[in-house]
């Protein structure tokens, strides 16, 4: 029977969209894999699917951390170098045997580490502190030993269960598997383990100039490189390639290679996406049904075909979303990064599905000059405690090479104009590993606005409200002056005004904190202080900072504006918004004291959307 392919309209042709959405529309059309049962050693990377308990002990039996002798530790007391206590050594135990004696008053057992402690035995004495060695240097008599020094009940003691408990929830569905996880799971005795499997993905070149990398080069031809480019990365980011070769620029050529992969989770082409001649992708599958292809705010790689082919097999229909990426080997590499990898990530069950960056000067100037989202290839590097890019060199996106010298994409927001040389500017790491975005800064709005506008009102409606919304928040005020909490007279302000660099005082449930400056902190700063794991901070003041910032306007404290508007996320007024924004760029603005639609706003883009 002949499959059928429809290829499903998910936006029609469309004006150009930006990268956040065409991401919404990828992700959506992926799902989360089933789980599969594999041997342990080959899931490292991949998703948990279901939660580990334990079923034994670890340790199982008390047993000795250190070699030494196994006694009572009542035996030992008074104990010292000068007046040893001496004990009848009754016995030895090695690690992996069980002891056959028990430990009685006045007796000993030598023992090795990872042995278990023998019947009677509550600590053991290390070797070091016992006359073991002057015993044998002196050929004296081994079946005594002096102890000397006085040991406390638990010395050198792994107490059964200690690490693990029988029953414990060790492992929780959702965990990516390490190293140290697949040792947990050994050591619980698990061979294999329960995880979301891998997808497979397809993936065809597409072009008449194309030649197999094993192939002598003829006259207007290049070498198939970008199948090697994502099948790499496919690889990279937890997938399975699947190489469906080169498919010629012809109908006939393309849909009988992509026949061929109709059984994968995903279909990545590159090539035959743009507005030539021979750009033949978007055509065969629009021949089999409809297209969404799109034209991408974003640079380089702003031609990108996206949809389902849904695929009848026997009497089932299933869909396999399909990826077209452009062909320049550098817009299908960054293409890939912004659109395959979060698609690949949450297939194979990974919940952070955004690039890891970070805030980097730039030490170029880079021109944007056509209103597109620009991904610059930088290198980063770290000097004096502070991030620095510079741009690889030539930037064209057919140069493989600006990509290979690279290890981030500096991205220069749409309708910015580029960026000057000490700007700073958000960085993708190329090469950093996911989970590192864990303990990545936590998103930060700062409430700004004149001195009585009502900065801290809001900020109290907001944190009430994101936290109804069950959001851990952390809130941080900017002080011109003197602090609220560091008054003369109190312990904290003594401790201070001594000289102390640090003053900390720890209650049951609270933990205040008063560090000395000799300069003052910018928010970047105080976030490693505040520690990760928020998912919101709310700054109040802050208004020099380079941060997301609302500010909070009162007509009656005049028509102007603390901020200029292009700095502004949004505007918070109880003026019209006329008079404060005239014919220029406008923020959204929200009536003062709507806490929730501003609230509302927040989340939707500076927090899910950021
Ligand atoms: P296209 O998007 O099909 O117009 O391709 C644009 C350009 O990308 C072509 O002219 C080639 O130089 C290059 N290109 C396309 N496919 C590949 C490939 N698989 N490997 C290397 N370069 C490619
Ligand atoms: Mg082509």
């Amino acid at each position: 029977m002949t499959k059928k392919i429809v290829y499903n309209t998910l936006l029609g042709v469309s004006s150009m969209i930006s990268v956040e959405e065409a991401l919404e529309k990828v992700l959506s059309c992926v799902e989360i894999l089933e789980p599969e049962q594999k041997p342990i050693l080959d899931c490292l990377g991949q998703v948990l699917a279901g939660d580990v308990y334990s079923t034994i002990d670890i340790p199982p039996l008390d047993n000795a951390a250190m070699d030494g002798f196994a006694l009572r530790a009542k035996d030992t007391h008074g104990a010292s170098e000068s007046s040893p206590r001496h004990l009848a050594v009754v016995g030895e135990v090695a690690a992996g045997s069980v002891p056959t004696k028990e430990v009685e008053p006045g007796t000993a057992i030598r023992i090795m580490t990872g042995a278990p402690l023998p019947e009677g035995a509550d600590a053991v004495v290390q070797f070091e502190s016992t006359d073991e060695v002057s015993r044998k240097s002196s050929r004296k008599d081994l079946s005594q030993i002096g102890i000397l020094c006085q040991a406390k009940k638990g010395l050198n003691v792994r107490c059964r269960g200690e690490d693990i408990a029988k029953g414990d929830l060790i492992l929780k569905k959702g965990r990516v598997l390490r190293p140290q996880e697949i040792g947990a799971l050994a050591a619980l005795g698990r061979s294999t383990a329960l995880v979301v499997r891998r997808p497979i993905v397809a993936i065809l070149a597409t072009g008449d100039e194309l030649i197999s990398v094993d192939q002598p080069l003829p006259p207007g031809k290049i070498h198939n490189s970008n199948t090697y480019t994502i099948a790499a990365a496919v690889s990279r980011y937890g997938g399975i390639p699947r190489i469906l070769g080169i498919g010629r620029d012809s109908v006939q050529s393309l849909t009988k290679k992509i026949d061929e992969g109709l059984d994968a989770d995903m279909l990545i082409t590159s090539g035959g996406v743009s507005k030539g001649d021979y750009d033949m992708v978007k055509d065969v599958l629009a021949e089999q049904g409809e297209i969404g292809f799109w034209t991408v705010c974003m640079k380089p790689g702003k031609p990108i075909a996206f949809g389902v082919i849904k695929k009848v097999k026997g009497r089932e229909e299933r869909k396999m979303p399909h990826l077209g990426l452009p062909g320049n080997p550098v817009s299908s590499m960054i293409t890939f990064e912004q659109f395959a990898r979060p698609a690949i990530l949450k297939m194979t069950g990974k919940k952070i599905l955004a690039k890891p960056t970070i805030r980097a000067i730039i030490d170029d100037d880079i021109a944007s000059t056509d209103a597109r989202r620009l991904f610059a290839r930088v290198i980063v590097t770290k000097r004096g405690g502070q991030y620095h890019a510079s741009v690889t060199g030539p930037q064209g996106s057919g140069m493989l090479t600006s990509m290979v010298k690279a290890n981030g994409l500096a991205v220069i927001p749409e309708n910015s104009n580029g960026a000057k040389a000490g700007d700073v500017v958000e960085v993708q790491m190329l090469d950093w590993g996911e989970e590192q975005d864990e303990v990545k800064t936590s998103p930060i709005v700062s409430i700004v606005g004149k001195s009585e506008s009502g900065k801290t009102v809001l900020m109290e409606q907001l944190i009430t409200e994101f936290k109804k919304r069950g959001y851990k928040v952390a809130a941080v005020k900017h002080s011109h002056g003197e602090m609220d909490i560091d008054h003369p007279g109190k312990d904290s302000w003594k401790f201070s005004q001594a000289g102390s660099d640090v003053v900390c005082i720890s209650s049951p449930d609270k933990l205040a904190f008063i560090k000395n400056l000799d300069r003052e902190l910018n928010i970047n700063e105080i976030m490693p202080i505040i520690g990760p794991g928020f998912d919101l901070v709310l700054a109040e003041g802050f208004k020099r900072s380079k941060i997301r910032k609302i500010e909070v306007h009162r007509k009656e404290l005049g028509d102007d504006l603390l901020c200029s508007l292009e700095e502004l996320s949004a505007l918070v007024t109880d003026a019209s918004l006329e008079t404060l924004t005239g014919d220029g760029r406008k923020p959204p603005v929200f009536r003062w004291g709507d806490a929730v639609a501003i609230a509302d706003f927040i989340e939707k883009n500076l927090v899910l959307n950021r």
